[in-house]
């Protein structure tokens, strides 16, 4: 069980995206190793405007403009696949 950063409910790691600072790719969706954190599939969260805010905060690093651009297409992709 993972803690949403956004509404801080805890959810399965199915229920959750993962967004991790690899030590050696920067910032991966789904993947890498490293400090993580999670975002749960509800709409309210994943589309929040300050989750990029968050994100940095819990990440402890700098977020691209771009990296919303790649989380929505990552979140959209990932929505279309059955569980
Ligand atoms: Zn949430």
């Amino acid at each position: 069980m993972r803690i949403c950063i956004s509404c801080r409910k805890t959810y399965d790691r199915n229920n959750l995206f993962k967004i991790t600072k690899d030590h050696k790719q920067g910032i991966m969706i789904q993947k890498g190793m490293g400090r993580s954190a999670y975002i749960c599939k509800s709409a309210k969260c994943y589309s929040d405007s300050k989750i990029k805010k968050k994100l940095q905060k819990a990440l402890k690093t700098f977020l691209e403009p771009e990296f919303i651009d790649i989380f929505e297409k990552e979140i959209a992709s990932y929505s279309d696949q059955p569980n």
